[in-house]
C-alpha cells in the first residue's frame, strides 16, 4: 500500500478515549504515518449526526464524524473495526463505506475484523505497511497492546486521586501529563519507566485520605463505557462527588477476550466470568456487551461496591435486552443501579441531576448500613 513517490502513508482511525495513543506507535512500528483526528467533539457529532441514519447508535456516528475530520486533515487511509457478530456493528464498515463516497470523501477504507483474534490483527498491519515483516509487525502488536494495558492501569490511578483530591481537577491535569510519558515512548523496553514516571506523576494529586468515598463499577457499551466524550465525561462527574470508578469493560479486558491468546493468559478473562456469572439471568452471547453487563451487576455486589452504572447508547439493542434483564438481578442482589441512555440529546443539566440523586441514594444507603452495622456490635 506503499505510494509510489515512497512518501509515508497517512492512516487514521476512529477515536474511544485515549485509544489513540496505542494505535499511534503500532502504526509508527510499521513504518506507517498515524494520523489522529481532533478528539471528538460537537464538530466531529455534527457531522456524523447530519449524514447518519437517526436511529443509528452513537458511537456510529462519532465514528462517521472521526472519519470526516480525519480525510479532511489528509488521511491517506481509514481504518474501522469490524464483527460479523450479532449487533450492527457487522453493517457498519459497508454504510460507513458508501456514505464517504457519496460524499465525495476520497480516502481508502481498511478493516480490522475483531472476530479473526491476533491473526486478524497481524494481517491488517501486514496489509497496511505493505510489507509481511513478522517481526516488525509483532513488535508493532506488542507496544500497541502494552500502552492499553499501561493506559488502563493509570486510568485506575486517575479515579483513586480524582475522588480524593483536595483541589477538583488536579487529578486529571497531573493524568494528563502522565499520558505524555506512555505517548512519547518508542519501545516496549522503555515502557515500564515511562509508566513509574507517568504513575508518579498521578500521584503528585493532594488528596484527603480520610475522605467518604462511594465506590462505583461503570459497565454498558464498551465505547461509550470507555469514551469521555460520548459519556459526557461521566467519571469526571462522580470523581467530583466522591466517587472512585471502576471500568468493569475495558480496552483491555477487551484484547484479553478478542485478541490475545488464551494459552499467554493465566487469569479467567472478562468473558469468562461473564459465561458462569451472568448464567441465571443470561445464558448466551445475545451480542454487543450484554453478557458482560448482566454478569458485571452480579460481580459488583459480591465486590462490596455501593452501586453500578450501565452506560448505553439509545437504540443499542444487546443493551436493551440486558436492561431489561436487571430488574431480576435487583431483586436477588441488592445493589444501586442506574442506567443511562444516551444520544446526540442528551442534556447536560438533567443528566447531571441523575447522577447526584444515584449519588445521594448510595451515600444514604452506605450510612445506614454502616449506622446498622455498629448497633448490631454494641448488641453483641
Ligand atoms: S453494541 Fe450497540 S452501540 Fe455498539 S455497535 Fe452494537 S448496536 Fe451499536
Amino acid at each position: 500500500m506503499k505510494k509510489e513517490n515512497e512518501k509515508k502513508i497517512k492512516v487514521s482511525f476512529p477515536h474511544m478515549g485515549t485509544i489513540h495513543i496505542a494505535w499511534e506507535a503500532g502504526l509508527r512500528k510499521i513504518g506507517v504515518e498515524p494520523y489522529t483526528p481532533p478528539y471528538t467533539n460537537k464538530k466531529t457529532l455534527s457531522y456524523g449526526t447530519k449524514n447518519s441514519p437517526e436511529a443509528v447508535c452513537l458511537p456510529y456516528k462519532l465514528i462517521l464524524g472521526n472519519f470526516i475530520e480525519a480525510i479532511e486533515g489528509g488521511a491517506d487511509y481509514v481504518a474501522m473495526i469490524t464483527s460479523p457478530g450479532i449487533c450492527r456493528l457487522g453493517e457498519y464498515g459497508c454504510n460507513i463505506q458508501s456514505t464517504l463516497k457519496d460524499l465525495g470523501y476520497d480516502a481508502n477504507y481498511i478493516e480490522l475484523s475483531l472476530y479473526d483474534g491476533i491473526r486478524g490483527l497481524y494481517n491488517f498491519l501486514a496489509k497496511i505497511s505493505g510489507k509481511n515483516d513478522p517481526i516488525r509487525i509483532m513488535r508493532a502488536i506488542n507496544i500497541t497492546i502494552r500502552k492499553i494495558f499501561a493506559i488502563d492501569d493509570l486510568d485506575s490511578a486517575l479515579s483513586y486521586y480524582r475522588a480524593r483530591e483536595i483541589n477538583f481537577g488536579d487529578a486529571e491535569k497531573n493524568y494528563k501529563k502522565a499520558l505524555k510519558y506512555i505517548a512519547d515512548v518508542e519501545s516496549t523496553l522503555d515502557l515500564k519507566s515511562a509508566y513509574n514516571k507517568a504513575l508518579a506523576e498521578i500521584e503528585k494529586t493532594e488528596i484527603d485520605k480520610n475522605k467518604e468515598v462511594l465506590y462505583v463499577d461503570l459497565t454498558g457499551e464498551i465505547f461509550l463505557v470507555n469514551d469521555e466524550f460520548s459519556n459526557q465525561y461521566i467519571e469526571r462527574e462522580l470523581g467530583r462527588m466522591g466517587v472512585q470508578t471502576r471500568r468493569s469493560l475495558t480496552v483491555g479486558s477487551f484484547l484479553k477476550d478478542a485478541i490475545i491468546p488464551k494459552a499467554f493468559q493465566s487469569k479467567e478473562t472478562h468473558l469468562q466470568r461473564a459465561e458462569k456469572m451472568a448464567k441465571p439471568y443470561l445464558n448466551r452471547d445475545i451480542g454487543g456487551d450484554a453478557l458482560e453487563c448482566v454478569s458485571d451487576v452480579v460481580f459488583a455486589k459480591k465486590k462490596g461496591k455501593d452501586g453500578i452504572i450501565h452506560i448505553s447508547p439509545f437504540t443499542c439493542m444487546p443493551e436493551i435486552m440486558s436492561q431489561n434483564i436487571f430488574p431480576t438481578i435487583k431483586e436477588d442482589h441488592n445493589i444501586p443501579l442506574l442506567t443511562l441512555i444516551m444520544d446526540e440529546q442528551t442534556g447536560r443539566a438533567g443528566y447531571i441531576t441523575r447522577l447526584e440523586a444515584f449519588v445521594d441514594l448510595m451515600r444514604r444507603k452506605k450510612r445506614a448500613e454502616t449506622m446498622k452495622g455498629k448497633e448490631a456490635e454494641k448488641v453483641k
